[in-house]
C-alpha cells in the first residue's frame, strides 16, 4: 500500500498546476481508491480558490470558509 504522505506534495503539484500530465494521471488513480487523499485535495482546491479570490480582491462567497471547515470535520 502506497504512503499517502508521498502524494501530499504531487497534491499541491497537480492543484498549482505544475505537474507532469503523468503525476496528474499518478495521483487521480490513487484518489479513487483513498478517499483520504481525495478530501485533501478538494479541500486544498478550495482554499486555492478563496486565496485567489482574495488576491484578485474579489468579495468571498460567504459561508465558503464554513464549507471547508464541515468538511476538515468530517
Ligand atoms: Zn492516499
Amino acid at each position: 500500500m502506497a504512503d499517502c504522505s508521498a502524494y501530499k506534495e504531487l497534491i499541491q503539484l497537480v492543484i498549482d498546476n505544475e505537474s507532469s500530465s503523468k503525476e496528474e494521471t499518478y495521483l487521480r488513480k490513487h484518489m479513487k481508491m483513498c478517499l483520504k487523499c481525495l478530501s485533501q485535495y478538494e479541500i486544498d482546491k478550495e482554499l486555492k480558490e478563496v486565496l485567489k479570490l482574495k488576491l484578485e480582491k474579489k468579495q468571498v462567497p460567504a459561508g465558503l470558509s464554513e464549507t471547508i471547515r464541515n468538511k476538515l470535520i468530517k
